[in-house]
């Protein structure tokens, strides 16, 4: 099924229904991330439908308006934007049952997301209010742990920018190669390794992601800023890219 119109589920914001706070608050990882979802999904010809409400009695109140809002506007896609406490490592998507087209898209988000660095918790199916009542495919996504300083810093590293853009990739495909030429600065770069023996090629920008391959001093890589972090480059690399240290490469 194709995507055109998707329910964007800020998480919590409107009081009594409050989001968790941890080292920073469950509602700006929401407010950071959704934010940048909604622009992507915009500039890719989706529309937005946005389900928090302004006003609300109750918890209960607050999911129902939710659930209300998404089905009385025939979306193609639920997807309700949260962060976790606990203490525990990384992210993980949640849905109501498995088999059907939403364990497909949360499958696809939860490797963009393991690609991007972040530590997978998996798949859950759980009996949650908003995948209950939603007559669509619906996710919960559940990006990072705000009381754990690893996750913190690495959301902190990676930007909200980044982490939207893994969403909507996973959810909507690869961008159409157009996209490129509308791009002001142009992103791509090219560089040379530098290293005595090898440099190893991960599948995501943190050295716990998984190794795909590695290069030798002297080879040539073809970069993409758009997705390199602070600390990895993006390379063009076999058919879905890799990551190598800054470190170990200069530009040329
Ligand atoms: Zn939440």
């Amino acid at each position: 099924m194709s995507i055109n119109k998707v329910a964007q589920d800020y998480g919590h914001g409107v009081n009594p229904d409050i989001g968790a706070v941890g080292i920073i608050t469950e509602e700006s990882v929401i407010n950071n991330i959704a934010s940048h979802v909604d622009v992507q999904l915009h500039d890719r010809g989706v529309e937005v439908v946005w389900t928090r409400p302004t006003s609300v009695s109750s918890v209960n109140d607050s999911l129902n308006q939710r659930i209300s809002k998404a089905n009385a506007n025939n979306v193609d896609l639920f997807i309700s934007h949260h962060a976790n406490m606990a203490q525990g490592n990384g992210h993980e998507i949640w849905v109501i049952g498995l088999g059907g087209e939403a364990e497909a898209y949360a499958k696809k988000v939860d490797r963009a997301l393991t690609k991007l660095g972040s530590n997978s918790r998996g798949v859950k199916v759980g009996n949650l209010a908003v995948l209950r009542g939603t007559n669509t495919p619906a996710i919960l996504i559940e990006y990072f742990f705000l009381d754990t300083q690893s996750n913190v810093d690495f959301y902190n590293r990676v930007g909200a920018y980044a982490y939207a853009k893994s969403v909507v990739r996973a959810i909507l495909g690869d961008e159409p190669q157009v996209e490129e030429h509308i791009i002001e600065e142009n992103p791509i770069q090219y560089g040379t390794i530098k290293v005595n023996s090898v440099l190893n090629v991960r599948d995501g920008a943190s050295t716990n992601s998984s190794i795909i391959g590695q290069l030798a001093n002297g080879q040539k890589v073809k970069i993409d800023e758009r997705y390199s972090t602070d600390i990895f480059y993006n390379i063009y690399y076999g058919n879905s890219g890799g990551f190598v240290h800054k470190d170990y490469v200069k530009l040329d």
